[in-house]
Order: structure tokens, then C-alpha cells, then sequence
């Protein structure tokens, strides 16, 4: 989907969750999907990087975002049903979430890896997407079209030395996405894929890998027609999918 041309009223009206929105493609995704219309709730565990994506979004004449500060490495089952509740109170439903925060963990062979990196990535990356997921599927069930959307990593389709937790948690991810596409098909009207950046200019890639030239990878505006063909209508009956957003 990387020749996708949106118009520019795709998401409008639509609500839409980016978690990691503080920063790096979740801070882009979320400044896109609200310049297509969007109104969209940024969650993240910063909240000055937070603020700062809303101001911008405001700056640039979008609908008016909401914050949701969390830090999704400790976060309970009750917090996330009391999250929920907060979207139903606002909003009503929910027509996209975009799974995208991650931690990168160490890089380093499983031999020495710290087991309490091991399960912190492992929260974040894959518990912590499920308990959101599980939370937010009645207000999806809500929206005339729900669109899920997870973050996959080229490490999450073919395992590769000292990536550790990070592979291991990006594979779980895609597992995550098919479980949920196979039993919402043909009983909901939401749809369930996963998107594969490719390498992307962001403190994630830089701190992976330290010897490149950022300038040298796409920028995270360079992948967004994938993030807005699966998030808009376009892309309604599409589910169950992985897609590389660098083609
Ligand atoms: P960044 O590290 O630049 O941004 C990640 C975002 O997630 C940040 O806003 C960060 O918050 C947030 N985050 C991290 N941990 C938590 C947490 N515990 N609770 C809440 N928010 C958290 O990463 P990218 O933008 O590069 O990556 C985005 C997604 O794309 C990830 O899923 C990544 O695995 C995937 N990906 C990226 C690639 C790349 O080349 N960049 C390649 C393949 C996949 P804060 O700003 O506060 O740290």
C-alpha cells in the first residue's frame, strides 16, 4: 500500500487510539490520522511528549485530541477497563486502535539476556496490546467499521540472533493479530492487521543501530499511506493481513 492516496476527509469524524504517541511513528501517525479528520486519543508514558503532539495537532487546525498518560509496562487490568470506560463516557465507540508502542529491549544473546528485560518487553509488547485489545473490543464492536492495527518488525517473521524479547514478543504480535482476525471474521464489523514499518528514522532504529546514518532510512511521514489505507474505509473487509509499509 505504499502508492495509497487517502482523501483528505478519510478519518473524519472517526475516534482513534495511538498508543506510543508521544514520539517516532506513533507521534507521526497519530498528527496523520488527525489531519485526515480524525479525532484522535493519544496514549503514551510521557506526558510532555503527549502534550506536545496535541499542541501541534491544535496548531494545525485538527479536531481537539485527549491524552491518555500511561505507562503500559505496569499497567493493571483494572486501569485498562477504567481507561475504556473514560472512551465510552467521551466518546461512545471507538473506531480505530493503533497498537504501536514497543521497547526494544537489549540486544545481546539469549544466553545473557536479563530476565526482567525479558518480561518488561514482553509486557509492554505483547500483554499489555491484549489487555488494551480486551478492554477496547465493545467500544469496536461499537463503531460502524473498527480497525485494529498492530506493529510488527521483519524480526517478527524470521527469528535473528541477539534480538532477544523483541523478536520473540514482534512474532506473539502477529499471533495476537491472526487469533483475533480468525474470530471476529463474519460475527463483527471490525478488521484485525498488522503493519511491518521497515526500517524507519526514529530513537528506536537509531539506538539498534548506532553506526548508520539515519538519513540513509524512510522517515516516519514516508510509511503513512499503509497507517491510513488500513485505518480508513478503504480498507474495510481487509483482515487478518500483515503488510510491509515499505513495500
Ligand atoms: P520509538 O522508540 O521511537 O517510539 C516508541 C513509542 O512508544 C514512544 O513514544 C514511547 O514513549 C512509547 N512507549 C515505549 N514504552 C512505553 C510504555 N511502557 N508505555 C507507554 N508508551 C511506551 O519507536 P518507533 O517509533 O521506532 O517504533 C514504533 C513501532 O514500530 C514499534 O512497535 C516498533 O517495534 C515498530 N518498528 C519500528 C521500526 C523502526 O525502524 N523504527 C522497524 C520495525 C518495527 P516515550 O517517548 O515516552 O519513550
Amino acid at each position: 500500500m505504499t502508492d495509497y492516496t487517502a482523501p483528505a476527509d478519510l478519518l473524519k469524524d472517526k475516534i482513534i487510539l495511538v498508543t506510543g504517541a508521544g514520539d517516532g511513528i506513533g507521534r507521526v501517525a497519530a498528527k496523520t490520522y488527525a489531519a485526515h479528520g480524525a479525532t484522535v486519543i493519544l496514549l503514551g508514558r510521557t506526558t510532555a511528549k503527549l502534550e506536545a503532539v496535541y499542541d501541534e495537532i491544535e496548531a494545525a487546525g485538527g479536531a481537539k485530541p485527549a491524552i491518555l498518560p500511561v505507562d503500559l509496562s505496569g499497567v493493571r487490568w483494572e486501569e485498562l477497563e477504567y481507561l475504556a470506560q473514560g472512551v465510552d463516557q467521551e466518546f461512545g465507540r471507538l473506531d480505530g486502535l493503533l497498537h504501536n508502542a514497543s521497547l526494544l529491549g537489549q540486544r545481546t544473546p539469549i544466553a545473557n539476556y536479563h530476565y526482567a528485560t525479558w518480561q518488561q518487553v514482553m509486557q509492554v509488547n505483547v500483554n499489555a496490546a491484549f489487555g488494551l485489545t480486551k478492554a477496547m473490543l465493545p467500544l469496536l464492536e461499537a463503531s460502524d467499521s473498527g480497525s485494529v492495527i498492530f506493529t510488527g518488525s521483519g524480526v517478527g517473521l524470521k527469528g535473528r540472533a541477539y534480538w532477544g524479547a523483541y523478536s520473540v514478543s514482534k512474532f506473539a504480535t502477529e499471533g495476537l493479530m491472526q487469533v483475533l482476525a480468525d474470530e471476529v471474521e463474519g460475527v463483527s464489523n471490525i478488521r484485525v492487521n498488522s503493519i511491518n514499518p521497515g526500517a524507519t528514522r526514529t530513537n528506536m532504529r537509531a539506538a539498534a543501530y548506532p553506526a548508520e546514518d539515519p538519513k540513509t532510512v524512510a522517515t516516519p511521514e514516508d510509511i503513512m499511506p499503509t497507517y491510513l489505507y488500513l485505518m480508513g474505509a478503504d480498507s474495510v473487509g481487509v483482515s487478518g493481513k500483515q503488510f510491509n509499509a515499505q513495500g
